[in-house]
């Protein structure tokens, strides 16, 4: 099938390069049809994501940790694309020192550091996107099964995604009569820049791997094509859900 999002403008927040999953989301839009609006971070990673999206007009500075960055970043999509159809947010961040060991190794301000970006963030977003999504539109966010069982030195970032799939609930329920469905993919272990911040995190990966029902670890590729499908209105009847895409790696 192809063409599901075709005429649509998604917004996609999180490409951090070519191995992003955000990056993966995006191309898999694309191909059904969506033309892509990015936000990247900071002016850092902005020459990564200028090398795989070299039109100018499709990017758009926003730190998810400032207000005045979200307004003034959906102010500009807004100017220059009108209303769109949908974002995909694939953010997140936690110091290293609350990704490893025992969970008391924890900080109040590394703590509310995580929470603010990796959770607040989705609402933050949520609450400018409204004001610029379509009827009918959908919203995405990344998550992870640390959600809700205890995974070695996951820790700080569990919590933090825990807190997000219960925004989604929250937000599913407050933007239906709008139009607005809200939904999380909560992806299986893929090899990325976030990913590398985790304590042991080529022993995660190759953990995961082992556990997926045929020995291959998800692609971006693949969570891609889910956040197609759920972006496109075959999926209108899916709201306040957390879906699995990890090889069947929650089933152990
Ligand atoms: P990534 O490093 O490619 O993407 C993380 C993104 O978060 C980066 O683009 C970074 O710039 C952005 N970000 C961090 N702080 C920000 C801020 N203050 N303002 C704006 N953007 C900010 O890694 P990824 O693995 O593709 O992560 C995307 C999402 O997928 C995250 O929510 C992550 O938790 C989730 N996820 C990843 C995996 C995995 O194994 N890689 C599995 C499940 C869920």
């Amino acid at each position: 099938m192809s063409g599901i999002l075709e005429g649509k403008k998604i917004l996609v927040m999180g490409v951090a390069n070519s191995r992003s999953i955000a990056w993966g989301c995006a191309q898999a839009m694309e191909e059904q049809g969506a033309e892509i609006i990015y936000t990247y971070q900071n002016e850092r990673l902005k020459k990564y994501i200028s090398k795989l999206v070299p039109d100018e007009k499709y990017l758009f500075e926003c730190d998810v940790t400032s207000d005045t960055s979200i307004t003034e970043a959906f102010d500009k999509i807004k100017n220059n694309f009108g209303k769109i159809n949908g974002i995909v947010h694939a953010i997140a961040f936690a110091k290293k020192e609350e990704l490893g060991g025992s969970i008391l190794n924890s900080t109040r301000q590394g703590y509310a550091q995580a929470l603010d970006v990796s959770s607040y963030s989705f609402l933050a977003v949520a609450k400018e996107g409204v004001k610029i999504l379509n009827d009918p539109a959908s919203l995405i966010t990344l998550t992870y099964m640390g959600s809700d069982r205890a995974l070695p030195n996951y820790n700080t970032m569990g919590i933090a995604k825990a807190a997000l799939e219960s925004e989604v609930r929250y937000l599913a329920r407050d933007l239906g009569k709008d139009g607005i469905r809200v939904n999380a993919i909560s992806a299986g272990a893929i090899k990325t820049l976030a990913v590398s911040g985790i304590k042991g995190h080529s022993e995660l990966l190759k953990i995961s791997q082992s556990e997926t029902v045929d020995g291959v670890n998800v692609t971006k590729e693949e969570v891609g094509n889910t956040c197609a499908f759920l972006m496109s209105n075959l999926a209108s009847g899916i709201t306040g859900d957390i879906i699995f895409v990890d090889k069947g790696v929650h089933l152990r």
